[in-house]
């Protein structure tokens, strides 16, 4: 829309417009409005919202009536405007298909600084993919809990303490607005809890051309416990939690039946919301007078759920009498389903009264397609669910992968942007290509090594002036001496080489294992001919004390005289504060307990930027790293607390023998060749692959899209015909226990196996059972998995005969007979996990 016409619109109210928009990135290159309207308030709290409702009427006047600000406005309106009416990638690619809508559901979402309703990784995911949803035009409505008080904020105390602060999220001056019905009321839902009724408010946050709705309970008609549930993220106890869980699960799919949204596919990021599959299923027993089981038949395939922990330990679990008193009534009286039912639902032995809910179990049994994070979180995934689906092997349990990626344009800095738009175009960027269009260096060939290295000193040196800000300012709110400021002001060098660590302080992020040496790392940093910087940050759960006691480890070893101007630890790690330092930092540096972190994202920030990863072998690292685009740390194998010795010898190692001599190699013209070759490469080999664009492509083809089409034709189908296909799948799971192998000969000649296998089904109908012979995989292969045809005669089920011919390039004891169920429309073993081997 370069042609746009002369502007006529109303500067206060487009203004007021781009403020609420989260789709749009501010930077460096579009936020002088709110420079122009109060430079020191967007600086602090990049908050257009606020900026807009602190500007006194005489000063937003005097800007606004300004011809070139307005001219400013207007481009960026119109630019607004075509970005929200042209033709998307989902539109041209999908648009016939089958899928209308998603409405994709998680406990927090990282946006914008402006709206602090998230903790970390989670949320960055949401937040990214959200983004990225809207720049491909894949129609999702998002669906969370407005925090009053968010996560909570970082203070280092004097003593090197982490305090933890929880100032009150301020409504007005967030980029959300109170959801209206046609009729200009506000939406208010009620919601059931035990003895009380009560109110749920709704939100919505603009992203573009899609909505995110949150969701909360600070509705004045409620007690005041009640208003609080929504008050803290990741705060209070299992009880609140499982009411949290109740009103984003439950409450979230009401209210998008509410404002009318019918979503073909529900994603859950993460099992917090899983109770969204009840409601999803109850909407169908209502509206087809069926029993649940039908229902969730008709809504299952419909269901995605993606599980972010490495371990057990991270699912969420409720107490059985905690669910009980929460559901009971739910459960009997809207889902006509008996609580020792839905209990079953959760737990991996249904008849088990004492195990605990398990949100992940519930997730999976009410989903037609399950994801883990990364390849690797992938393997870990499996293993953890081999409990739902007893003696299968690991390899087929039915938990896929797709990798995490950022959203680029939301991380980029602003010395990076014009060499990706000289590259990809001026826009073009914003859309990642897919990776297949991606080839090799070719990209960034247009920038020569010189610019390159340009960028990466600007970006270093706008970090570095961020830093000094942040930590005098820190300092100064606990009282830090005249001396102390002036030292920040000092703080670090901008042509030295800057590692960035900054993640949340948990025991397995090893968040110390670069001070497992403390003289060593200070000898790194006070090399006089080639020193390096160290940047610091992170928050430890107020309720754990080991995090807090590394968060304290870090600010004495920063308090030092030797580490003095070299190292700082910038408190209150939040979207801010990782911008600035994923767009400034040469290296970023992760030393997880593989397999303990499940993908990460943080790493991925740096790419686009320019910064180059050290990390662990673990997560989306051990996927993307080549010895041509950074390092790797660890031997690939999992290990435990007695490596990491091993580990931060290896760190330092790598720090002195490597990363530090490539940075200060400098040839005539002051280059550093090998570490630009290595920028480079990584820059073009990794940025678009690990970005959410891909990210969302693939949920898209590779699950939203079958899911829909799945569910679609659940859905349609007569309830008599799927109470059928579900008396199928019961009967089956009832008489399992029937089958029993008779025996197995084989017979080889000819360079081939005849295999014969005796089977006595029972009661089951052999036509929905499947014989086949397993092998284990040979050379990192998948397994070999021969199916066994039926001897057509004999019609007693007493003695069932299947035969197989298979090449014997392998001994014939290396397969192994087993059946498994074949049922039509259902995914084995992810809907029936019966299975029995013949030894
Ligand atoms: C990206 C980001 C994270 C996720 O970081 P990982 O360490 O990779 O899990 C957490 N917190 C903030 C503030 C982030 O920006």
């Amino acid at each position: 829309m370069t042609d746009s016409p002369e502007p006529t619109i109303d500067p206060r109210s487009a203004l007021r417009e781009l403020a609420m928009d989260l789709s749009i990135r501010w930077d460096a290159g579009n936020d002088g409005i709110w420079r122009a309207i109060d430079e020191e308030l967007w600086e602090m709290t990049r908050n257009p919202c606020l900026v807009l409702s602190a500007s006194s009427p005489e000063r937003l006047e005097a800007t606004v009536s300004g011809a070139a600000f307005r001219r400013t406005i207007a481009t960026l309106a119109s630019a607004r405007h075509a970005r929200d009416t042209a033709a998307t990638w989902f539109q041209t690619r999908h648009g016939d298909g089958p899928l209308r809508h998603v409405a994709y559901f998680c406990m927090e979402y990282m946006l914008s600084e402006s709206l602090p309703i998230y903790s970390g990784g989670l949320g960055n995911v949401a937040g990214d993919q959200l983004a990225a949803a809207n720049d491909l035009g894949v129609p999702v409505t998002a669906v969370g809990l407005l925090w009053q008080h968010g996560y909570f904020r970082q203070e280092i105390t004097a003593a090197g303490e982490q305090q933890a602060l929880y100032p009150v999220n301020d409504t007005h001056h967030m980029p959300i607005c109170p959801l209206y019905r046609p009729d200009g009321s506000i939406v208010r839902l009620p919601i059931h809890l035990p003895g009380v009724t009560l109110w749920i408010r709704a939100w919505e946050a603009k992203v573009g051309r899609n909505r995110l709705l949150l969701l909360d309970t600070n509705d004045p008609a409620n007690p005041p416990q009640i208003r609080l549930i929504t008050s803290e993220l990741y705060g209070g106890d299992s009880e609140s939690r499982i009411r949290q869980e109740i009103i984003l699960g439950i409450g979230g799919w009401r209210l998008l039946r509410e404002v009318g949204i019918v979503p073909d596919v529900l994603h859950l990021n993460e099992g917090h919301a899983a109770f969204a599959v009840l409601e999803r299923a109850r909407d169908h027993v209502r509206e087809h007078k069926v029993p649940f089981e039908v229902a969730l038949a008709a809504t299952r395939a419909g269901n995605v759920f993606t599980t972010h922990t490495p371990v057990e330990a991270g699912f969420d679990r409720f107490a059985p009498e905690l669910v009980a008193k929460y559901l009971r009534r739910y459960a009997e009286q809207e889902l006509h389903l008996p609580l020792p039912a839905l209990l079953a639902l959760g737990r991996r032995h249904a008849e088990d009264v004492d195990e605990p809910f398990n949100m992940a179990w519930l997730a999976t049994r009410c989903s037609g397609g399950v994801n883990a994070v990364s390849e690797l979180h992938g393997d870990t995934s499996r293993r953890i669910f081999t409990d739902l689906f007893p003696r299968w092997p690991e390899a087929e349990v039915p938990v896929g992968h797709v990798t995490n990626g950022i959203h680029v344009p939301t991380w980029i800095s602003r010395a990076a942007r014009p060499l990706w738009e000289k590259a990809l175009g001026a826009d073009a960027w914003r859309a990642m290509p897919e990776p297949a269009d991606v080839r090799g260096d070719a990209d960034l060939s247009g920038t020569s090594d010189a610019e390159l290295w340009a960028m990466r000193n600007q970006a270093r040196g706008t970090l570095v002036e961020f830093a000094r800000t942040h930590v005098a300012r820190s300092i100064a709110i606990r009282g830090a001496s005249i001396e102390q400021m002036e030292a920040a002001r000092h703080l670090f060098d901008p042509q030295v080489l800057t590692l960035g660590f900054a993640r949340r302080f948990a025991t397995y992020k090893r968040p110390n294992l670069l001070l497992a040496d403390p003289g060593r790392l200070l000898r790194i940093l006070n090399d006089p001919e080639r020193p390096v910087q160290l940047m610091i940050a992170g928050k430890a759960h107020p309720a754990d004390r080991k995090g807090q006691a590394m968060v304290q480890e870090w600010a004495e070893f920063v308090r030092l005289p030797e580490a003095r101007g070299r190292v700082a630890f910038l408190a209150d790690y939040d979207m801010r504060v990782a911008r600035h330092l994923v767009q400034g930092v040469d290296v970023w540096v992760n030393t997880p307990r593989r397999p303990w972190e499940a993908s990460g994202t943080s790493g991925m920030k740096v790419l686009a930027n320019g910064g180059l990863n050290l990390s662990q072998l673990d997560g989306w690292w051990a996927e993307a790293y080549a010895a041509d685009v950074g390092w790797g740390i660890g031997d690939g194998q999992e290990h435990g607390p007695e490596w990491d010795a091993a580990d931060a010898a290896q760190l330092y190692d790598l720090l002195e023998s490597e990363v530090v001599p490539e940075f200060y190699a400098r040839d005539g013209e002051g280059l550093p060749r090998a570490w630009l070759a290595r920028i480079r490469t990584s820059m073009s080999r990794l940025t678009a692959h690990f970005s959410s664009d891909r990210t969302v492509r693939e949920y898209l083809e590779r699950y939203y899209l079958p899911a829909a089409v799945r569910v679609r034709a659940d859905a349609a189908r007569d309830p008599v015909l799927l109470s059928e296909r579900l008396r199928k799948t019961e009967g089956l799971a009832a008489n399992w226990h029937d089958i029993r192998f008779l025996g197995t000969s084989v017979r080889t000649t000819g360079g081939v196996h005849r295999v014969a296998v005796a089977l006595c089904a029972g009661a089951v109908d052999p036509a929905s059972l499947r014989v086949e012979l397993y092998a284990n995989p040979r050379d990192g292969a998948a397994p070999e998995i021969v199916p066994l045809q039926r001897q057509p005669g004999s019609r007693d089920m007493r003695e069932l005969h299947y035969f197989a011919d298979v090449p014997a390039d392998r001994p014939a004891d290396h397969y192994t007979a087993r059946v498994v169920p074949a049922l039509a429309d259902t995914a084995v073993p992810l809907e029936a996990p019966q299975i029995l081997w013949a030894r």
